[in-house]
């Protein structure tokens, strides 16, 4: 058992079942010195692994940058690579939706929301008071479920490539390292549980870590447009004169001059936007610091 991997609940059941598939498997990739192919579900997911897999051959990234996977289906060629991987890594139905018709019954699909490894949250509704009774999806953002997650990662890698162990290993505690010392820097100079408004409830898991806190959401959907009763209440519960927005894509005008004084900041749910997940974490962070400063 690796010891960097803790998920003392759930980890026999994980990888007994690896090793079973691990075992059928065996006879193929002996005969083949290809790396076998791991496939992640979405961006975050992605650029974890990648800071897994530097040095060595990357996982395979399903859905496209942008898409976290909310909403939609997903294509033949999609299908085919789920088909021809090892292991498919994805969240769960909770989040990439547009995968469970293909992931939720598959042999060699994991999913991490199976595994108690993660801090959680319940869903909040638009005031931002919590959903009894439910999970936020959007985990990733909360840097120990990030190294959760990177550990969860080096576990399905070493299986599936055992010779790059070593050095998934040493990526991992890598990562751990750069993430502690970008959260030690985010939360340097800022005071603990600024208000922010958010169109889209995303970003919970950032909250602490970024010592921000959210005052309410636009619409519960980003595909959805916000009603006039509930701009109405934003403004009638604003806990600060200037507030910040955070956004998925560019805010209307015409929707920004309802909520004066705002300021806004486009943070992409997936971090489409980003290569490295640590430089993409520091930079959000660092954005909407400087919006809650009203700048
Ligand atoms: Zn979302």
């Amino acid at each position: 058992m690796n010891s960097v991997f803790t998920f003392p609940a759930r980890s026999i059941k994980l990888s007994k079942r690896l090793l079973m598939t691990a075992a059928l498997v065996l006879g193929a990739s002996a005969l083949s010195a290809q790396a076998a192919t791991v496939s992640v579900s979405n961006h975050p997911m992605a650029l974890l692994s990648q800071a897994i897999t530097e040095g060595t051959p990357a996982a395979k990234q399903i859905l496209q940058a942008g898409d976290v996977g909310h909403h939609g289906s997903i294509s033949p060629s999609d299908k085919k690579t789920i088909q021809d991987s090892k292991y498919v890594v994805w969240f769960g139905d909770a989040l990439e939706n547009s995968l469970t018709g293909s992931l939720q019954t598959a042999p060699n699909a994991i999913a991490l929301f199976d595994f108690k490894a993660f801090n959680r949250h319940p869903r909040r509704d638009i005031t931002g008071a919590p959903i009894a009774g439910t999970l936020d999806p959007h985990i990733w953002l909360d840097p120990e479920n990030a190294k959760a997650i990177t550990r969860a990662l080096a576990v399905i890698h070493s299986h599936a490539n055992p010779k790059y162990k070593a050095t998934y290993q040493a990526n991992t505690e890598k990562f751990a390292q750069r993430m502690d010392a970008a959260v030690a820097q985010v939360q340097k100079n800022t005071q603990k549980n600024r208000p922010y408004w958010a169109y889209h409830d995303a970003y919970q898991y950032i909250e602490n870590a970024a010592h921000i806190k959210l005052a309410g959401s636009l619409s519960p959907d980003h595909h959805l447009s916000p009603k006039a009763s509930q701009l109405r209440w934003l403004n009638e519960n604003r806990p600060a004169k200037q507030m910040c927005l955070i956004n998925q894509s560019t805010a209307a005008k015409g929707l920004l001059a309802k909520l004066q004084p705002v300021s806004t900041t486009v943070q992409i749910e997936d971090m489409s936007d980003s290569q490295d997940f640590v430089e993409g974490w520091t930079k959000m962070a660092q954005q909407i610091n400087t919006c809650i400063d009203g700048q």
